[in-house]
């Protein structure tokens, strides 16, 4: 196997950014940016080149307490608006940021090392939630009435929460801000979020370009550390709820700091997809479909098409198609063609634990078909990667590497297929290939996943459910599932009788 790409980079001289592009690196607190109570600064890193690009405030736990005290002033008055003054407000923010669209893709790239087509499908599917969202809130309704006691008569109302605490991962820092602000603000919530410390400018730039269309109050943005914004927002009283896109390791330390005030927990961790091909599949659309599904955004998608279990009669097939479309994937640095496919990983840190699996699993007897080893040159990129002799139970296929790599299990027979798809910890999506009807039913009710595709891998509605089982959480984003999450109901029972 040799390393299967080469780096498109900038020339020396070109940035993706202008200085004005960037947001104020300070917390966005009661409708304004605001100097916190540390002088300490995070360094944002442009993972292409690994210099610094920006520098932001590190938010505090005095910070976050001064957030959500304006989040608790504000969240009456953003309650009380009528479902359609709400979706109005929706409605501008979607063509706010859609007026924004090319600034916020490069600022995305600039932070994350995204490639352009990516970014700007970021910011599409941004856009598209806020108009979702806004639709979807007015036809929203309480109950009907009913008369489930003598003399008495019932009402069952949707309420807001209140405050929601939310935090951030850095594979989209927008769109993830996205699939929790839209909905939380349509079911008249108001809301504190710390976006990841290592990607904070799209969440700041949001709340710049949105600033005047939104009550003081109703959105706050608290840059910073986990274990300290994170875990006050997980920990404060008057916080009414935690929502968590990140790690599972995040996850359980936000579900353990809610604990003590029983706040309501949402939760969306990681995968590890598997992608069950029976022998009938049509293995052409099934290895173009994974060139997109296990390499978007570098394989740093939660989604991702990424643990293939090929049945043994067609495994060498599939590989060979696999790796040939694998091997057509353009690596590149932002702003160096609108081709570019395939962006670096988002910091050391991160391209440390995946070349750490790709080391492990060769030294174990696994082999790379294509890639295996980082890319020569500045950044974090690896080469887009194909594993096989992939023994069952390997480190490889059941954790997650959260990078583009694509492992390839065999198996015999259906029943075994669907065990050793089942048998990881997480269960956030999967997906089952084959012409056979009646398997497609079966099988898909059988995985353990909150998503299953059929004949297809990694699409995605802003009117689908999205959320994981087992280790990959609870509780839906997008579609009426998230409005539902984000919502209390409540019983009203009038006496009506003399
Ligand atoms: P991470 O858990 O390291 O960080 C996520 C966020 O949690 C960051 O803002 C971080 O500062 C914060 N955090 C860290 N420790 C915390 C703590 N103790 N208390 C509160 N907050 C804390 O995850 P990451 O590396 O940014 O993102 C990658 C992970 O996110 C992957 O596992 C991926 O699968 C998952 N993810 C899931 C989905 C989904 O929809 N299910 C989507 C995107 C990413």
């Amino acid at each position: 196997s040799a390393p299967s790409a080469t780096v498109r980079r900038r020339s020396e001289a070109s940035s993706l950014l202008r200085q004005t592009d960037l947001p104020p690196g300070l917390p966005f607190i009661d409708g304004a940016f605001r100097p916190g109570s540390s002088s300490q600064a995070i360094n944002v890193i442009d993972p292409c080149t690994e210099r610094v690009i920006a520098q932001i405030a590190e938010g505090t736990v005095e910070d976050t307490d001064v957030a959500v005290a304006a989040a608790v002033k504000a969240a009456p008055g953003w309650a009380a608006l009528t479902p359609k003054e709400r979706s109005e407000t929706l409605h501008r923010i979607a063509d706010r940021v859609s007026e924004n669209s090319e600034l916020l893709a490069r600022l995305e790239s600039a932070n994350t090392g995204k490639p352009g087509m990516v970014a700007e499908d970021d910011v599409a599917q941004t856009v598209d939630t806020f108009r979702f969202m806004a639709g979807a809130l007015r036809a929203t309704t309480s109950a009907a009435a009913g008369r489930y006691a003598a003399d008495h008569l019932s009402t069952i109302l949707r309420e807001p929460l209140g405050v929601v605490g939310v935090v951030t991962p850095w594979n989209y820092p927008l769109l993830m801000a996205a699939w929790k602000i839209a909905p939380i603000l349509a079911a008249g919530n108001t809301l504190v979020i710390k976006p990841s410390e290592q990607t904070p400018l799209t969440t700041l730039k949001f709340a710049e370009l949105v600033a005047d269309l939104l009550p003081p109050g109703v959105l706050n943005v608290v840059p910073g550390y986990g274990p300290t914004v994170g875990t006050r927002l997980a920990e404060h009283p008057d916080v009414a709820m935690i929502a968590l896109t990140g790690s599972v390791r995040s996850g359980k330390a936000v579900a353990q700091a809610a604990a003590a005030t029983l706040k309501r927990v949402h939760l969306e961790l990681g995968g590890k997809a598997p992608v069950v091909i029976f022998p009938d599949a049509d293995l052409d659309s099934a290895a173009t479909a994974l060139r997109t599904a296990g390499f978007w955004n570098s394989g740093q998608e939660c989604g991702a098409g990424c643990r293939v279990l090929v049945h043994a009669d067609v495994a060498e097939r599939f590989t060979a198609l696999l790796v040939e479309q694998v091997s057509t994937l353009v690596v590149g640095e932002p702003g160096t063609g609108d081709d570019v496919e395939l962006g670096p990983l988002i910091s050391k840190a991160h391209f440390d634990r995946v070349t750490g699996y790709l080391e492990r699993a060769q030294a174990a007897g696994v082999r790379a078909a294509l890639g295996g080893s980082a890319l020569a040159g500045n950044g974090y990129f690896v080469a887009p990667t194909v594993l096989v002799d992939v023994p069952e139970g390997a480190e490889c296929a059941q954790e997650e590497i959260f990078g583009p790599v694509i492992t390839v299990e065999t198996f015999t027979d259906e029943a075994e297929a669907i065990a050793r798809a089942n048998a990881v910890p997480y269960g956030l999506s999967a997906s089952v290939w084959t012409d056979d009807a009646r398997r497609s039913h079966d099988v898909a009710a059988r995985l353990d996943a909150g998503t299953v595709w059929v004949n297809a891998h990694l699409v995605l509605a802003n009117e689908v459910p999205w959320g994981g089982f087992k280790g990959s959480g609870y509780g839906r984003d997008l579609s009426i599932y998230a409005l539902d999450d984000y919502s209390r109901t409540k019983h009203v029972m009038h006496h009506v009788g003399r």
